[in-house]
């Protein structure tokens, strides 16, 4: 047997309990079929077989988690940074152990390939632990002495969340907005989206067998515009994470302005990957290569528009032709496999239909372009290079969100910066060149919530994430994280010396 049939195997072992049956949700520490009737169908992106019905959440649902989430509050936050603590490094506890299970039911749910997803479960792990690791501090404030007062601040939990998430890399992007909320204190309802929610269920499930307390965590499955919408509504919420596309976040934002909610946006990108004549030409071609066509493109930090000087150019694209030569298209479990099916129909689509508009536009396709005839009725496109495309163009525009790599040139550190800088999103840069002075000037100047110098995306949990312009409004990663999911509280204190206005003495 080859490993590929093996893990088949072993997939559908794991996917057994979830194969035609109606996945519900999970509210107030037990699963729960819910009030909803209507179902949608759940499909692979392998092969387009139906994987499970999923349960869409109606309002009852939604006020019914939302409800559970509410009265766990009092007691979550009033336990202990220690308790928290050692309740979340049991969930990473649980998590590891399931490692495998979690990976192999990401890759048939969402496409990823298992070379990336087969770490996915462990980066939840490390969020939890992180987080574990910094509930115990979550509530330190500042202490302002000031004359005859003394202040000092606290922070609280701002009470129950909502955790809206896409499905890109559905497992391990929960996990980084659930661990904050819960080391902060907060209860959570959680809404994973509709085309892959089989590892939040999972997640839903460790947590609790791993202690975290009935309410505290929360899941409404369902449709975005449905019981996302409602759950955004509810005015048990006091705030919104949200991670997925600019528009969804604009539509949030405005639904949940009546309650006045906080709202969190993690979003979209056209991510600008410049390479200067006197980078390392080769280190930068890895990197450039690898933020694109790893995770199928769907990928917000992806180095989707590739910026290149104009005497390194046509070497450049030429390598990159080369290596998207040799990347291997195929089933999302076969370990030697660089890039997956994309999610679903519709998302297909969309991808092809990006395709047909470079054509349109005349941009000249060095590689790919077309759906992977051979892999049908899975949804696979062929790795694609775009070259000699104009910043104008929509494909160098617009957030593609597959394996498709758009080649701008460029004369000189100006023209670069201006082309980095002329889009709607501002999520990350990546910068390649071998000149201090250039690197620092661009990187201060250049519109990204995070910038990485002669290097992908490496991630540092403690840094700041996020994104400006259309990419998202706040931070998370370390305490910035807790700066959402707390309210900060003065309280001042009088030395009992200086004098109260009187009025009516
Ligand atoms: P999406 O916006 O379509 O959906 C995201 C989630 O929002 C899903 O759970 C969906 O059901 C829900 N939703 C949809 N409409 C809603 C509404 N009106 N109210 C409440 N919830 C609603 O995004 P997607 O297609 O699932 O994900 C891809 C997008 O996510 C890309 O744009 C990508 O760049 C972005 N993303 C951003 C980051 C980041 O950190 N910045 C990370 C990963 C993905």
């Amino acid at each position: 047997m080859s490993t590929l049939e093996a893990n088949i195997h072993k997939a559908t072992a794991y996917l057994q309990r979830f194969r035609g049956a109606r996945l519900g949700h999970f509210i107030g520490g037990k699963a729960e079929g819910g009030t909803g009737r209507r179902t949608v169908q759940n499909v692979s992106p392998v092969d387009g077989s139906v994987l499970n019905e999923l349960a869409c959440g109606d309002e009852r649902d939604v006020d019914a988690a939302a409800t559970a989430a509410r009265n766990a509050f009092p007691a979550w936050r009033s336990k202990s940074g220690e308790e928290r603590r050692a309740i979340l490094h049991r969930v990473a506890d649980a998590i590891e152990a399931r490692r495998e299970e979690i990976a192999f039911i990401e890759c048939m749910d969402s496409g990823q390939p298992l070379r990336f997803m087969s770490g996915a479960a462990l980066r939840g792990a490390e969020n939890f632990r992180f987080y574990a690791d910094r509930a115990p501090g979550a509530a330190e404030g500042l202490s302002l002495p000031v004359s005859e007062h003394m202040n000092y601040t606290v922070r609280q939990p701002i009470g129950p969340v909502a955790v809206i998430t896409p499905w890109n890399t559905p497992f391990m992007l929960s996990t980084w907005k659930i661990a904050p909320a819960l080391a902060a204190g907060c209860t959570v309802v959680h809404k994973p989206a509709e085309w892959s929610p089989l590892t939040a269920m999972l997640l839903a499930e460790i947590m609790t067998g791993a202690g975290v307390p009935p309410g505290v965590v929360n899941l409404v499955n369902g449709i975005g515009e449905e019981a996302g919408k409602m759950l955004t509504e509810h005015p048990a919420i006091r705030a919104t994470a949200f991670i997925g596309e600019s528009k969804t976040g604009s539509h949030i934002m405005s639904q949940g302005a009546p309650t006045l909610k906080r709202v969190h946006l993690e979003l979209g990108g056209k991510n600008p990957v410049v390479v200067f004549e006197d980078a390392d030409l080769d280190r930068a071609l890895d990197a450039a290569v690898f933020m694109i066509y790893s995770l199928n493109g769907e990928r917000c930090t992806s180095s989707s528009r590739l910026l290149l000087q104009r005497s390194i150019y046509d070497r450049f694209v030429e390598r990159i032709v080369g290596r998207i030569g040799s990347l291997k298209v195929g089933h999302p479990l076969d370990p030697a496999t660089d890039v997956g099916p994309l999610i679903h129909p519709r998302h297909l689509d969309k991808v092809l239909g990006y395709f047909k508009l470079a054509r349109d536009e005349g941009v000249n396709i060095r590689a790919g372009g077309a759906r992977v005839d051979s892999l049908e009725p899975g949804y696979y496109v062929q790795p694609t290079l775009f070259a000699n495309a104009t910043n104008a163009m929509r494909v160098a525009r617009e957030e593609i969100f597959g394996p498709v790599l758009t080649v701008i040139p460029f004369a000189d550190e100006a023209e670069a910066l201006a082309l980095a800088n002329d889009t709607a999103y501002g999520l990350t840069a990546y910068i390649w060149t071998s000149d201090l002075g250039r690197a620092l000037r661009v990187a201060h100047r250049v519109d990204a919530g995070m910038v990485w110098v002669n290097s992908e995306n490496n991630r540092h949990l403690p840094t700041p994430f996020g994104g400006m312009k259309a990419s998202g409004i706040g931070r998370d990663g370390g305490d910035y994280s807790f700066d959402f999911y707390m309210e900060t509280k003065n309280i001042c204190l009088a030395h009992g010396t200086h004098r109260v206005p009187k009025l009516g003495a």
